[in-house]
């Protein structure tokens, strides 16, 4: 009886509905002011005018370059003098960009004399090329849900931030990565299905769903990055990680690399004689660091510390700095911002048997999910 109850309880959970305006097709961005594109079509293709939706001619098979030109966008030889075109293939087509096929239609931009591609694509289609790339197909399908939930919240919000811009996300890290057609998993196809517009809501906005690779023990709150001070985003405690490759990393730099690093930053330094961590957070992410050289003491943002040595060297804001002899070592935890899922502690949830939804409300406390019902205006 009380299985029975718990799963009426989680179904309703499931069910629960929200009715939101807009449509479910995103902008991404996946060429950005570039000088030229290919663009290859097999079969029927339109070629419209953006948001207008009127038709400036039609096609059959189409493959050749296009460039912003002065007044306007050109095709091949054939010129158009408007801000920017739409190419839609028949249905069920592809659009191949540089030789990578996309589902959807492609925008091409004029932007400032620049070319600017923007994937025009439903949210659900536009995941199927993203997951693959942000984690592991293999990955337990409830960690898949897990993420599929945060990606489709993630890139709605992002939608919000950016409507008035010509895309909405970008095709790469900054965003989340999205690869075309040509990353899609059957698997990942699976958990996008099952969770089907299911998207992660606090105080009846999108959240932003914020998530990163390993948080090393504990997730970090937004507030400590960005302008955004909500309780689904304050921080957990994270023991769940621990099989992540990136839980503990150790990393060691000479002091005169170092040196070269920050004169390359901008800081005039001769000699670095100390560098350690000045201020933590309570949830053990340096806020601050503190470089003695020359005499002189800098006080530099952990964040922007992180920037000046390197992402992928310096790989979280969770470390130990010891200096012995002419080195500077590092031990640092996780991989990341560190804010919101721990995409590998969703990865040990899902293998403790935890399901998605409990993962979801185990990252993002207080945040509820639901499922949005488009109301096309
Ligand atoms: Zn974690």
């Amino acid at each position: 009886m009380k299985k029975i109850f718990i799963f009426l309880f989680s179904s309703f959970l499931l069910l629960s509905r929200i009715c939101f305006p807009g449509d479910d097709s995103l902008r991404i961005g996946v060429l950005i002011k570039v000088q030229k594109c290919n663009t290859k079509v097999r079969g029927n293709y339109q070629i419209m005018l953006p948001y207008t939706h009127q038709i400036l001619t039609r096609g059959r098979n189409l493959n050749t370059e296009v460039r912003a030109i002065e007044d306007g966008i050109k095709l091949g030889s054939r010129k158009f003098q408007v801000f920017g075109i739409e190419i839609i293939p028949a249905k069920d087509g592809y659009i191949y960009l540089n030789g990578r096929p996309y589902r959807g239609k492609v925008r091409f931009i004029n932007e400032k004399g620049n070319l600017t591609v923007v994937n025009v694509i439903s949210i659900e289609d536009y995941l199927k090329g993203v997951l693959n790339y942000e984690v592991a197909h293999w990955w337990p399908i409830q960690a898949l849900m897990a993420q599929a939930v945060v990606s489709r919240s993630y890139a709605l919000y992002m939608k919000k931030v950016n409507k008035d811009k010509n895309y909405d996300l970008t095709a790469d890290v900054y965003s989340q990565v999205y690869g075309g057609r040509w990353g899609e998993r059957w698997k990942v196809k699976r958990a996008i299905r099952k969770t089907e517009g299911l998207v992660l809501f606090y105080n009846g906005e999108i959240l932003p769903a914020f998530y990163h690779s390993t948080c090393g023990g504990h997730t970090d709150s937004a507030s400590h990055l960005w302008n955004i001070d909500i309780p689904p985003l304050k921080g957990v405690a994270c023991n769940f990680c621990r099989l992540s490759p990136h839980y503990r990393w150790k990393k060691k730099i000479s002091l005169g690399k170092l040196r070269k690093i920050f004169i390359r930053a901008g800081y005039q330094v001769e000699k670095i004689q100390d560098i350690r961590v000045k201020e933590r957070y309570d949830t053990g992410f340096v806020k601050s660091i503190e470089m003695k050289a020359d005499g002189k003491v800098y006080t530099i943002n952990a964040s922007k510390f992180r920037k000046i040595v390197g992402l992928n060297i310096l790989r979280s804001r969770r470390f130990l700095l010891r200096i012995k002899g002419k080195w500077l070592y590092i031990t640092g935890y996780g991989w990341g911002h560190g804010v919101g899922l721990c995409q590998w502690g969703a990865y040990g949830m899902a293998l403790k048997g935890y399901n998605f939804q409990q993962i979801l409300k185990y990252y993002y406390p207080g945040a509820e999910v639901k499922k949005i019902i488009w109301e096309k205006r």
